[in-house]
């Protein structure tokens, strides 16, 4: 890349990096669309074709597209990627402030800026470069880009259930995630489902008064504990009939890889996790329990009396968000189902319990013995000078599962974050490093993909 290049590509990721396009806040939807209008003259200044903001559900953010499909017989990649971002605070926090892009130690520090203005704009500069070199790329090039990732994805979602002409393509290209470690080229070929549930359960028709009641009255909060600990042992084994009938467990290829992985598991705990000990299943590694293996956790628990004081008080009613986290082959209606049923089984006598179901996504694991997985590995060694390695996470991009299940296309997840970029928290960074070494990845990538497989 010439360097007037590199300086215009900081220059306009900059401009992005400005706009607080916080999706969640009513307040920020301006700076949303003025970040759909600043990546729509983009792609139009770059050449692209039906270039279109698209508004999918009322209320909702929209989305961008482009294309540049003149590549026949070639394959089609689409890219994927978001321009909202999580709100900044607390803000007190912040060496520089979220919202002015502050070059510091070969890091760009802004809200974003991993999280994933910077990996869209690699996205956008790789072909750009290829644009400004030969007016022409050796693929054709979809992008969609979404301003609702950090709010759930409702509208991309929809989009595309109901339009895959419209997105048709030999692979999706994914950079919102991390290498493993800094100088380690990675691809995620695996990432955990969810199903996420709210507990309701009731006890009396109203609150009684423990002295008057206490003894013969059931308590929904107590019931609650019981049936939580009923969902899950103490050494981490989820008790729900039939939870792990579908689990495939890690080839034995991967586990040995994870085991090569630079790992040191007291530093893990002591640094990153932070608490006396580690938790979950035994005979299962770390990296089992967080990429390979589901889970079971409480988020809240809403209910009774909770002031300062107190108050005798048997509450009514009592609450908790639950989530189970899913691998491959787990199926999430079917965990849905078996789950609603065993909170069915553990309610206490004097009690009901309801079960509500907030999402549900599938699990998603990638075959690394595909020609765009090939190539990309091929592209992360050349640039970034080290064998790549394959790995999992433990976190979920609904939208993944859903490409791969509607268009049919092999997801490839080429990102380039760091273990440290601070997603989500105060002075979250991008390193120079990243930006430019995506953009000359995903160039690469593009040019091995007309190679003969
Ligand atoms: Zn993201």
């Amino acid at each position: 890349m010439i360097a007037s290049r590199r300086s215009a590509a900081l220059d306009e990721l900059f401009a992005l990096l400005r706009l607080p396009s916080v999706s969640t806040l009513p307040e920020h939807r301006g700076d949303c669309e003025r970040a759909v209008q600043l990546l729509m003259a983009k792609f139009t200044a770059m050449g692209l074709e039906h270039v279109q903001r698209l508004m999918v559900r009322e209320r909702g953010l929209p989305l961008v597209y482009a294309d540049w499909l003149h590549a026949p017989g070639a394959p089609t990649v689409l890219f994927y990627g978001h321009y909202d971002v999580q709100p900044p605070d607390p803000l007190a926090e912040w060496i520089s402030p979220p919202f002015t892009p502050t070059l510091r130690d070969g890091n760009i520090y802004a809200r974003g800026a991993a999280d994933d203005k910077g990996q869209v704009f690699a996205q956008i500069e790789s072909v750009q470069a290829w644009m400004q070199a030969e007016h022409a790329l050796p693929v054709n090039v979809r992008f969609l880009l979404e301003g609702e990732e950090e709010v759930g994805g409702e509208s991309v979602e929809a989009y595309i259930r109901t339009h895959h002409a419209e997105l048709a393509c030999d692979c999706v290209v994914v950079s919102d995630t991390a290498m493993y470690a800094p100088g380690l080229p990675s691809l995620d070929v695996g990432l955990r489902g969810m199903v996420y549930t709210e507990v309701e359960v009731q006890g009396a028709e109203r609150d009684l008064h423990s002295g008057l009641y206490g003894g013969a009255a059931p308590n929904p909060l107590e019931a609650l504990a019981r049936i939580i600990t009923g969902l899950k042992s103490g050494e981490g084994k989820i008790l729900i009939p039939g939870f792990y009938d579908r689990v495939a467990p890690p080839a034995v290829k991967e586990k040995d890889a994870w085991r090569r992985l630079p790992f040191d598991e007291e530093a893990f705990r002591r640094d990153e996790v932070r608490s006396p000990a580690l938790t979950g299943e035994a005979g299962f590694s770390v990296f089992e329990r967080t990429w390979a293996r589901p889970t079971l956790e409480v988020h809240g628990i809403p209910g009774g009396f909770t002031g300062a004081g107190a108050k005798t008080v048997i509450p009514a009613r009592a609450a908790a968000k639950i989530s189970m986290r899913l691998v491959p082959d787990q199926d999430p209606e079917e965990i849905a189902a078996q789950f609603t049923a065993a909170v069915q089984r553990l309610t206490p006598a004097g009690c009901t319990s309801q079960v509500r179901i907030l999402s549900t996504a599938p699990a998603v694991l990638v075959s690394p013995d595909n020609r765009y997985v090939g190539a990309a590995v091929a592209s992360l060694r050349r640039v970034f000078g080290a064998e790549p390695v394959f790995i999992r996470s433990g976190g979920s991009i609904p939208v993944v599962a859903l490409c791969a299940a509607e268009l049919g296309a092999p997801v490839v997840m080429m990102g380039f974050g760091l273990p440290d970029d601070g997603l989500h928290s105060p002075n979250e960074k991008f390193a120079l490093s990243s930006f430019y070494g995506g953009i000359r990845a995903l160039a690469d990538f593009m040019l091995r993909l007309t190679e003969r497989a």
